[in-house]
C-alpha cells in the first residue's frame, strides 16, 4: 500500500531527492566512492557547500549582507547561540512566546542578556499568534517563531517594527517567499522542510555580528564558521548534500513562490474539510492557521471516535497524523514535498468517516 507521510519531523522529502540521495550513498560525483566516505575538504564536497549556500540565498532573495551557514546542534542550539552572538550583557532582546519552541528559545537567551517577553498565547494553549503589542525601538532584536509546529499556528504577517527580526523558521523555511530586509538572522533545523536531521541552516546579517564583548568559545562563534565557510570542523556532509538536492528540486518546481501557491492550495483542501465536516474541528485560530502543520480534533460530542479515525488512517496508509501530546487530536504536517494527491486521500477518508 502506498504510504502518505504526514509526520511532523523528521518529515517527508521529495521522491526524486530520496532517489538521488540513495544513489550518492553508493557512488558520488563520479568519484567511485560513497558520499559517506569522502573528505569534507574534497573539491566535490566544497562544490556542494558552495552551491548550497548560493542556492539558499537565491531561493530566499538574501543579499550579500547575509552569510549562510550549515551548522550542527539543531535549531535548539540556535536558541542560545543566537543570543550569545547577538546580545550583550545589559542589552535587551524581545521575544514573543508562541509555544514550546519559543519558550525554550526564551529560556536559553536569558543566559546572555535582558529578555523581554512582549506577548504570549500561553493563556489559550498557544492556539493563536499574539498581535498588537508594543516593540521597544531600542531592542537589539525581536525573536519570533514563524511556524509553530506543535500548535499549528503561523505568522501570516510580521509585526510593524524597525527592530531586526531573529526568526526560528525550522518548520516553514522555503515554504513561501520572505521579505529579507526585515530579518537580522534566520535559522532552521533541516529535518522539517528541507533535509534529514543533522544540520541547521543559519542565515545571519553581517552587521549583527561582532558587537558583543563576551568571550565566545570558538565552535559557538558564528564568525568562526563564516571565516571557514561552514567547514571549520567536519560539517555534516551527507545532510548538507540532501538539503542541496531539495533546494535544486525547489528551483525545478518554480522556486518558493510556486511552493507557496502549492501549500495554499493544499491548506485550503484540508481546512475546508475540517470546517465543513461536523465530525472534526480545527484547534488554531482561523487567521493564524499554519499551512505546514494542520491541527484538528474530533468535534464536540464525537470525542469517542478518535481511536476509530486513527485506525482508519492506519488502514489507508496515512502515517504520522497523531497530534502532539500537548494538543492531542490530530496533526497533518503538509510540508513542501507533500502532494495534493496525498491530501486528497486524507480528505476523502475524513468525508467517508463521517
Ligand atoms: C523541531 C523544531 C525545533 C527543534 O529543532 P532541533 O533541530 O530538534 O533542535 C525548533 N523550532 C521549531 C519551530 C521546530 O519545529
Amino acid at each position: 500500500m502506498k504510504k502518505h507521510n504526514f509526520f511532523a519531523g523528521p518529515a517527508i522529502l521529495p521522491a526524486p531527492v530520496l532517489e538521488q540521495a540513495a544513489e550518492a550513498v553508493k557512488e558520488f560525483a563520479g568519484m567511485g566512492l560513497s558520499i559517506l566516505e569522502i573528505s569534507h575538504r574534497s573539491k566535490q564536497f566544497a562544490a556542494v557547500l558552495e552551491e548550497a549556500q548560493a542556492t539558499t540565498k537565491e531561493l530566499l532573495g538574501l543579499g550579500d549582507d547575509f552569510e549562510v551557514l550549515f551548522l550542527t546542534g539543531g535549531a535548539s542550539s540556535q536558541f542560545f547561540m543566537s543570543a550569545m552572538n547577538l546580545l550583550d550583557q545589559g542589552e535587551t532582546a524581545c521575544y514573543v512566546d508562541t509555544g514550546t519552541w519559543s519558550t525554550k528559545a526564551i529560556k536559553e537567551a536569558k543566559h546572555f542578556g535582558n529578555i523581554e517577553v512582549l506577548a504570549s498565547s500561553k493563556d489559550s494553549n498557544f492556539n493563536y499568534i499574539p498581535k498588537g503589542y508594543e516593540i521597544p525601538a531600542n531592542a537589539k532584536y525581536l525573536h519570533l517563531t514563524s511556524n509553530n509546529t506543535i500548535y499549528g499556528t503561523q505568522y501570516h504577517s510580521l509585526p510593524d517594527t524597525n527592530v531586526p527580526i531573529v526568526c526560528d523558521m525550522s518548520s516553514d523555511i522555503f515554504s513561501r517567499p520572505i521579505n529579507a530586509d526585515r530579518y537580522g538572522m534566520i535559522y532552521a533545523g533541516a529535518q522539517k522542510n528541507l533535509g534529514p536531521a543533522g544540520t541547521t541552516l543559519v542565515m545571519v546579517r553581517k552587521d549583527m555580528l561582532g558587537k558583543v564583548n563576551r568571550e565566545i568559545p570558538t565552535m559557538l562563534d558564528y564568525n568562526t564558521h563564516i571565516k571557514k565557510a561552514s567547514a571549520f570542523n567536519t560539517p555534516p556532509v551527507y545532510p548538507i548534500y540532501v538539503c542541496l538536492l531539495t533546494m535544486r528540486w525547489l528551483k525545478e518546481q518554480g522556486g518558493i513562490a510556486a511552493m507557496q501557491k502549492h501549500n495554499e492550495e493544499k491548506g485550503a483542501m484540508l481546512y475546508n474539510e475540517i470546517d465543513r465536516n461536523p465530525m472534526f474541528k480545527g484547534t488554531a485560530a482561523k487567521e493564524d492557521r499554519s499551512l505546514m502543520n494542520v491541527t484538528f480534533v474530533m468535534n464536540d460530542g464525537h470525542e469517542d471516535k478518535a481511536d476509530a479515525f486513527m485506525q482508519t488512517c492506519q488502514e489507508n496508509g496515512i502515517m504520522g497524523i497523531k497530534g502532539h501530546r500537548s494538543v492531542g487530536g490530530f496533526r497533518a504536517s503538509t510540508y513542501n514535498a507533500m502532494s495534493k494527491e496525498s491530501i486528497g486521500i486524507l480528505v476523502d477518508l475524513m468525508k467517508n468517516f463521517s
